[in-house]
């Protein structure tokens, strides 16, 4: 079968289409036929390096797909089932395998590509906004590159939670794209001084919450863009990873919390993984959460895709199909 595999981490170019056997479910797993293969940031972070892999390594964390076959002691997936999962062994390929106990059935109304779409962004926004700082109404939080995969999630879930949204894009064409997700202040932080309309939204005390997963070049904007006390959530390093933080910095800047959160402590067990899946899936079935698919490629036209993405010409989610 055909797999985007790299031997040496790089640029997109490391990127190679091989022909590699196709991977048997060992005990626990299931193997998906991939329908989509959803592209994220954590991609390139492998792919450069940033995120060290085990090479040669076939990239690919997030699929849509019906199940192709079971590993022993799997009772609960059957072949033909339509699943998707944020935890695929090489994803971007024809088939892939899973733990089972990461996998979720997609339900009817729900179509693959969308479910596809949804599991690792999709999982990163409810996280963010129901547990690492649970949004109530009255809150305000900044949340960056809002045009994004996880951006464009993430504002919708913020704005159901009933927050006060002012979110930032790079170019004007993603403000519409922002505004449409419910961001009710939208600021083009290329060109404009972000802090300064966190600062001017919130009638100069600062916002409660930042979620910043652009990283190096917003760190220290987001710090200050922050009431007393409040959180700086840094999920990501779009930009550039962030360098050591003095733990003064937080005294100076107000006394804020400072956290930096990954999917998999949010979704330590089957439950809670599945629980947040539920209120996702659910949410785009009765119309409270639009997904949009950005984009799609052919998987062979992996390292475009790859272009597109680090290049921040990408909105909303990116697919490869297979
Ligand atoms: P996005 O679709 O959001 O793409 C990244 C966006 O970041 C770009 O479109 C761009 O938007 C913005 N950006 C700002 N500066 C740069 C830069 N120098 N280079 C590239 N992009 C830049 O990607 P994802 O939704 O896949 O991921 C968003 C972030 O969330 C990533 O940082 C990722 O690592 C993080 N993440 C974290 C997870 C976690 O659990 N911690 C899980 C999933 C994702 P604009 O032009 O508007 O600035």
């Amino acid at each position: 079968m055909r797999a985007i595999r790299i031997h040496e981490t790089g640029g997109p170019e490391k990127l190679r289409v091989e022909d590699v056997p196709v991977p048997l479910p060992i005990a626990g797993e299931v193997r998906v036929r991939v329908e989509a293969a959803g592209l994220n940031f954590i991609d390139i972070y492998q792919r450069s390096g940033l995120y060290p892999v085990a090479l040669p390594f076939t990239l690919g964390a997030e699929v849509g797909g019906v199940v192709s076959a079971v590993g022993a002691g799997v009772t609960e997936f059957a072949i033909g089932d339509r699943v998707a999962t944020a935890k695929a062994v090489g994803g971007y390929a024809a088939e892939a395998v899973a733990p089972a106990a990461h996998v979720v059935k997609i339900p009817d109304g729900v179509a693959t590509r969308t479910a596809a779409a949804l599991m690792l962004q999709g999982l990163t926004a409810h996280y963010l906004a129901t547990d690492t700082f649970p949004l109530k109404a009255g809150d305000t939080a900044l949340i960056h590159a809002a045009a994004g995969g996880v951006g464009l999630l993430l504002v919708q879930l913020a704005k159901r939670a009933g927050a006060r949204v002012i979110a930032s894009v790079g170019t004007d064409e993603k403000v519409a794209l922002a505004r449409g997700a419910g961001a009710d202040e939208v600021v083009v932080y290329t060109r404009e001084n972000f802090t300064a309309a966190a600062r001017a939204f919130t009638g100069g005390r600062g916002v409660d919450v930042v979620y910043d997963a652009v990283g190096k070049d917003t760190f220290a904007g987001s710090a200050e863009s922050l009431r007393p006390r409040g959180m700086l959530i840094s999920f990501g390093n779009a930009s550039g990873a962030v360098p050591p933080v003095a733990p003064l910095l937080l005294m100076q800047k107000g006394s804020l919390y400072l956290t930096r959160p990954t999917l998999a402590h949010y979704t330590q067990t089957t439950a809670e993984l599945r629980a947040r899946v539920a209120d996702l899936f659910a949410a785009v079935l009765t119309g409270k959460l639009s997904v949009r698919i950005g984009a799609t490629y052919p998987l062979s036209a992996a390292a475009d895709a790859h272009r597109a993405l680090e290049s921040r010409g990408t909105t909303g989610k990116v697919l490869l199909v297979p």
